[in-house]
């Protein structure tokens, strides 16, 4: 694990900087932080050597202001990778490869399209921005794609697996170069993006439907796909999503998943999405991100080669992350999509529409007064800046 650092695709301390600190990132120290199971000591005690950092913002912000929320989710990001030496921001594969061995690489990823607000134009400022994976949904339907999580909230319920809009979104992810996650999105979903997309996919944080029913795992029919797709799942640590029986949860239920994975899917398409922070509970002997070598430890136990193992730690989702640049180097002679969702599939109140609203000829004539008195004021300010010079 020294030479092969892990690469988790998953945590949610983010969320855990709002909640408990407002993302006041100067009233904490991040090296030992203990209200979380994430800080920096415990990260490098685990071999962590790259971590796509999520960006959550609640369903519940989904048609009011999910787009601020966003952002500031990434200022907090940014702030925290660039003001500790530990850590250092990249957006690409080759920037995880190449973090020295005393850094650990930092990404970000946005969990929910609901932060998106329909809009093509916010996606692309969110990949400008640093972002380089994007949940399709959380727990909510968006007006163009629908959840594995039916009867959280009641958004949209009439939207069914991937809309043309839901299309567009993942053409657009493609040409930008940004990884589409699948966790949390509905097995209609997952099909139809699996259809859609030219670069492989993933899922942060999923585990294996077989060995426990819970609808945010993923079935054997979609795990064989990923492998025609060269996709990756990324298992999480989530108690809830590894046994769905009582009893202990432990590292050899979490090796469970590993083992049916492999079986299905081979073990070039799984990785470690262990949604720290995120998920409410963690199995004994992985509380916290000091605990991947115990995991490891397990796999090796049950022969697991070398070779399968740096792939689970890093190579293949280093491998995916380059394809997907692949795909955008491809893409450079395409355009920026134009395309909008019509505006009937969003219920959204809060929405202006920036087209000239029809109006009686008194508003025009308004609105060319309006434009002249403009002109001349700016008439006026040349001539004065030109005169000042
Ligand atoms: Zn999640």
């Amino acid at each position: 694990m020294r030479s092969s650092r892990v690469i988790d695709g998953h945590n949610d301390l983010p969320l855990k900087l709002r909640w408990h600190y407002q993302n006041k990132l100067s009233k904490i120290d991040l090296r030992t932080l203990n209200k979380t199971g994430t800080n920096i000591q415990k990260l490098k005690t685990g071999l962590v050597g790259a971590q796509f950092w999520s960006v959550y913002v609640l369903c519940s912000a989904q048609n009011k202001d999910a787009v601020r929320l966003t952002l500031e989710q990434i200022d907090v990001v940014k702030r925290m990778c660039e003001s500790y030496q530990e850590f250092e921001l990249v957006t690409t594969s080759h920037g995880i490869a190449n973090v020295p061995d005393d850094k650990i690489a930092c990404l970000i990823g946005i969990e929910g399209g609901h932060t998106i607000d329909s809009s093509l134009a916010a996606l692309r400022m969110y990949y400008e921005l640093g972002v380089r994976y994007m949940s399709l949904t959380h727990t909510c339907n968006t007006p163009w794609a629908e959840t594995s999580s039916n009867h959280v909230h009641n958004f949209y319920p009439r939207v069914k697996g991937l809309t043309a809009f839901g299309k567009e979104v993942v053409k657009e992810m493609n040409r930008l170069g940004m990884m589409i996650d699948l966790s949390h999105a509905s097995d209609a979903t997952a099909r139809a993006v699996l259809k859609t997309s030219r670069a492989p996919i993933i899922f942060s944080h999923s585990s294996a439907f077989s060995v426990c029913n819970h609808s945010r795992n993923v079935p054997d029919d979609i795990l064989k796909l990923l492998k025609k797709n060269t996709g990756i799942i990324m298992v999480s640590f989530s108690t809830a999503m590894l046994a769905c029986g009582d009893g202990t949860v432990n590292i050899s239920t979490v090796a469970d998943h590993f083992d049916h994975t492999r079986k299905i899917a081979g073990s070039t398409s799984i990785g470690i999405g262990s949604d720290y922070e995120g998920a409410t509970h963690f199995p004994e002997g992985l509380e916290d991100v000091s605990k991947y070598p115990a995991l490891i430890e397990e796999l090796l136990r049950r022969r697991w080669t070398d070779s399968e193992l740096r792939g689970v730690l890093r190579e293949n989702i280093l491998r995916v992350f380059t394809e997907v640049e692949k795909v955008q180097h491809k893409s450079s002679s395409a355009n920026p999509s134009e395309e909008e969702i019509p505006p009937e599939k969003i219920l959204h109140s809060c929405r202006l529409d920036l087209r000239r609203p029809p109006g009686p000829i008194t508003h025009s004539h308004a609105a060319s007064s309006w434009g002249e008195l403009n002109s001349l004021i700016a008439t006026v300010m040349t001539t004065l800046l030109f005169l000042c010079k």
